[in-house]
């Protein structure tokens, strides 16, 4: 018999993050006929309403998938094995998309990082002059890098581009930026970019999305590699009468609706605003223990999510454990090569200043429940910070 534990549960993983009640009850009713006029409705609906998010005019997919699925799909939407590409190395999403290129025999050119910042225009522009014959296909970037908490200026590396009058797609992961950071599809040149419904978007996981520019389309209408239920050439008819070739994932799309809904209640600009500010909060709750940020560059933090180092022989590990244990919270846990290095506090999505102040505390007292060498007073800072008005 599994021991009660009273109060909710607070999960602070950037990602899945914290369903609002009006999500849940909006998913919590019977499926409808995908094929009946009620779904079409639906259906074109969050098209319109994902391309408000995206900022963009352009081509969406939602498929029934995570994130990676959605990275599939662009990559084999419009490369063919041997194709290159240019990814930035800033952290273990950047290298899982690189390793799926590696599988679907693309051949990479990685730009080394420290992981402790984001991709660097500079070099990315670098590469594209020295690449005069045009080889690299597309540029790969992750605006929001989860593990790392460090975002990449993405205009930045559509200038280098255009610098460079290089033609490559520019292709953007903004599955843990889009919904929390100002994400302009259209504005910032995007060729494609792909997210997912489980950060920002406060909706299960289970959908991937993407924004496709028409260069992209046409690239995919021209090449690209053998696929089927990746194709994006059904999407244009799709996005027009709200019908998915196939059985959509239909309860999570009620949940998408009502999730954009709320987010348009909130506006962007004030959205954004409120995770710059509980993103700032969390810094200064680090910096008042003592405490490293992953992220090198304070231009660079992510609105979303904060990788924080414990200090050298702690394990970040045994905190979130003991924290999990003793207060009941979840948190990020460190991936790849900083795995057991950093705990990531999620603070995207659906979540209110005594959210965040109750995440800080727990971590604050789990800090000191572990015996991690820290000063006391971050929680405190944090809620100096918090209570003069946003
Ligand atoms: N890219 C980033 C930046 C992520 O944060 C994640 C998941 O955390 C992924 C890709 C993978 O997405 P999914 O787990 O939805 O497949």
């Amino acid at each position: 018999m599994t021991e009660f534990v009273s109060g909710r549960h607070f999960l602070q993983t950037p990602g899945p993050t914290n369903l609002p009640d009006r999500v849940m009850r909006a998913m919590d009713r019977n499926a409808i006929n995908h094929r009946g006029p009620e779904f079409g409705v639906l259906g074109r609906e969050v098209v319109a309403k994902l391309r408000w998010v995206f900022q963009t005019t352009a081509t969406i997919g939602i498929f029934p998938a995570s994130g990676t699925g959605a990275w599939e799909a662009a990559l084999l939407n419009t490369l063919v094995p041997g194709d290159r590409i240019l990814i930035s190395r800033t952290g273990q999403f950047a290298h899982l998309w690189e390793q799926m290129a590696l599988r679907l025999g693309l051949e990479v050119v990685p730009l080394e990082t420290d992981w402790r910042r984001g991709a660097d225009p500079l070099a990315i522009g670098a590469a594209l002059a020295e690449d005069q014959e045009h080889r690299i296909k597309a540029v790969c970037v992750v605006h929001s890098e989860t593990s790392t908490s460090c975002m990449t200026d993405v205009p930045a590396v559509r200038h280098a581009m255009a610098r460079a009058k290089h033609p490559a797609l520019l292709m953007v992961d903004a599955i843990s930026s889009l919904g929390c950071a100002d994400y302009r599809h259209d504005e910032w040149e995007v060729d494609v970019t792909v997210a997912g419904s489980q950060k920002g978007l406060m909706v299960p996981p289970g959908l991937g999305f993407t924004a496709i520019s028409e260069k992209a389309l046409a690239a995919a209408r021209a090449g690209g590699s053998r696929r089927s239920y990746w194709d994006w050439a059904p999407l244009v008819t799709a996005n027009k009468t709200g019908y998915f070739p196939y059985t959509p994932a239909i309860n999570l799309l009620f949940g998408l609706n009502e999730a954009v809904a709320m987010m348009q209640e909130e506006g962007l600009p004030a959205l954004f605003a409120r995770h710059r500010r509980y993103a700032e909060a969390t810094r200064l709750a680090a910096r008042t223990w003592g405490l490293d940020l992953q992220c090198a560059d304070p231009a660079a933090c992510a609105p979303g999510v904060t990788a924080i180092r414990t200090p050298e022989g702690h394990s970040a590990d045994r905190l979130r454990a003991v924290i999990l244990e003793r207060f009941n919270m979840s948190l990020g846990n460190g991936l790849g090569r900083i795995e057991d290095r950093v705990f990531r506090i999620g603070h995207m999505g659906d979540l209110g200043v005594l959210s965040l102040i109750g995440a800080l505390a727990g971590v604050e007292m789990g800090l000191q429940a572990a015996g991690v060498p820290h000063h006391p007073g971050g929680a405190q800072a944090a809620m100096n910070f918090l209570a003069a008005p946003g």
